[in-house]
């Protein structure tokens, strides 16, 4: 007897619909999984068997085959043991079918018939909705799917559970949704840098526009201490963002259990592949511009990055999104995030100007060729950063970061009205700069005496115009300035301590 239940496969960050056909036969007792299944979809006969026999259901001493389709997309991982053993006990006549019509499964088994969460689960409840009824999972993975509205979720603990359900004996009630993590207040604050006013700015006005930024300055001046504040003076999620965000941290196997995703704040180490950086592989995995999403992505030490890795990184700061080709399959990885860097001014970190600093000025400039290579043109801040004096460290906290993501929210509000919900000014296309970024007589005056000054690039005027547009909208006025110019200019320059 055939039966054919429902589940779907992780490709990336998106889940695909996949049909599980387990056909019982006569002959000699067997067990076979087709389908371009992995040695973890291979290995769920052992979990299925074992399961299906200890949560009291019988094995059928058959030929059983469980074929999933479509047979050219990769299978990964043990999340179709639950939709093997429910077409497995249909088959078999154990339970009756309906439930496999309206329903899909997705868990793994252990042997005791307990079911485990699996990854990617609400990229797979919102692939259900509008085409299923529900979707039957495990009760780890429920506050999960239970994000996703219309979608019946039907959260079970073990396999014996799906016999009572199937009969229409029993419901599980729908879980409570997955919460928001606990608020920013929780995170490190602003208020811990001390003195840095010239940084202080830089960091508010990257994150009001959504800028890339670079810090320059010598080993212990606080660049990581300032780039991990940063996700702290961010706009709280919208609920789109953060289910956004959640889906991808789900599919990485990263979601904590009943939460959804913060913002994220991802530091890899300067060892880090393209591949890792980027994405890649087969099967194809994010990189950490997919986990950075719609937070930070902070690369301390940029010299040390290798130029392949910081080279593969202009795609995705220039798109928003990588794509990855694997056996004819082309996967998109949404990856929107504030790149924030930070280098020392020279290989020995203490800076060409401090007495015990040993660098010659051949690797000096080779340094400094390095940093000023492949990402530069895409950088839209840059910070020098000095040794904050001892008065400065004496000085009482400055503005805790409450304070300076007030403005930041007011400033990206200002930018969805005009780009829409969630967009911010780094993401603005020509289209959009000629339409929004119009500039007045003495602003033009402005823009080509500092395009002349600087050397500026193509690319450069134009990051000076967003930076300028993203000061604007911090001082809440729709037209650009000769000021907001200047001071624009200004946050590009290396030297502008
Ligand atoms: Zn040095």
């Amino acid at each position: 007897m055939l039966a054919v239940a429902q589940t779907f496969a992780l490709v990336g960050v998106e889940a695909r619909r996949v049909q599980v056909e387990v056909d019982v036969s006569r002959g000699l007792p067997a067990f076979s999984i087709v389908g371009l299944p992995d040695a973890a979809v291979r290995e769920a006969r052992e979990r299925v068997r074992g399961a299906l026999i200890n949560s009291g259901f019988e094995f059928p001493m058959r030929r059983i085959i469980a074929n999933l389709a479509p047979a050219d997309l990769r299978k990964v991982g043990p999340g179709f043991d639950l939709a093997i053993a429910a077409a497995l006990l249909v088959a078999s006549g154990q339970i009756p079918g309906d439930v496999l019509e309206s329903h899909a499964f997705a868990g793994e088994l252990a042997l005791d018939g307990g079911i485990r969460g699996v990854s990617g689960l609400l990229a797979m409840a919102e692939a259900g909705r509008g085409r299923l009824r529900g979707v039957v999972v495990a009760t780890a993975n429920g506050p999960e799917a239970a994000l996703v509205e219309g979608v019946d979720v039907l959260p079970l603990e073990r396999v014996e559970q799906l016999a009572a359900l199937a009969r229409g004996e029993w419901r599980p009630p729908r879980p409570s949704p997955a919460k928001p993590p606990p608020a920013s207040g929780e995170l490190p604050d602003l208020a811990d840098l001390r003195g840095q006013p010239w940084l202080r700015r830089s960091l508010e006005v990257a994150a009001a526009g959504g800028h890339s930024m670079l810090m320059v300055g010598s080993a212990g001046v606080g660049k990581s201490l300032a780039a991990r504040r940063v996700p702290s003076i961010m706009p709280g999620l919208e609920h789109d963002e953060a289910l956004e965000i959640s889906r991808i941290a789900s599919a990485c196997g990263r979601l904590a259990p009943g939460e959804l995703a913060p913002r994220p704040f991802r530091a890899p180490h300067h060892t880090v592949s393209a591949a890792g950086l980027v994405g890649g592989g087969t099967p194809p995995r994010a990189g950490e511009v997919t986990l950075a999403h719609r937070g930070v992505l902070f690369l301390d030490e940029l010299g040390e990055f290798s130029r392949t890795a910081l080279e593969a990184l202009r795609q995705p700061l220039e798109e928003g999104s990588v794509t990855i080709v694997r056996a004819g399959h082309a996967v998109s990885l949404p990856c929107r995030f504030m790149l924030i860097a930070a280098a020392n001014p020279c290989p020995c970190g203490r800076g060409p100007d401090s007495e015990r600093c040993r660098c010659g000025p051949a690797e000096v400039n080779r340094y400094e060729a390095k940093l000023s290579g492949p990402l530069a043109d895409r950088i839209d801040i840059c910070a020098w950063v000095g040794q904050p004096d001892a008065a400065a460290m004496a000085e009482s906290p400055g503005e805790s970061s409450a304070v300076v993501r007030d403005r930041v929210a007011a400033a990206r509000s200002r930018q969805a009205e005009r780009l829409g919900a969630g967009r911010c000014n780094a993401e603005m296309t020509p289209v959009e700069m000629r339409s929004h970024c119009r500039l007045a007589k003495e602003a033009r005056a402005a823009i080509a005496d500092q395009h002349a000054k600087l050397g500026l690039s193509g690319r450069g005027h134009e990051r000076v115009l967003r930076v300028a547009r993203t000061l604007a909208d911090l001082d809440g006025r729709e037209r650009i300035g000769a000021g907001h110019i200047m001071q624009a200019a200004n946050l590009r320059k290396r030297e502008a301590a």
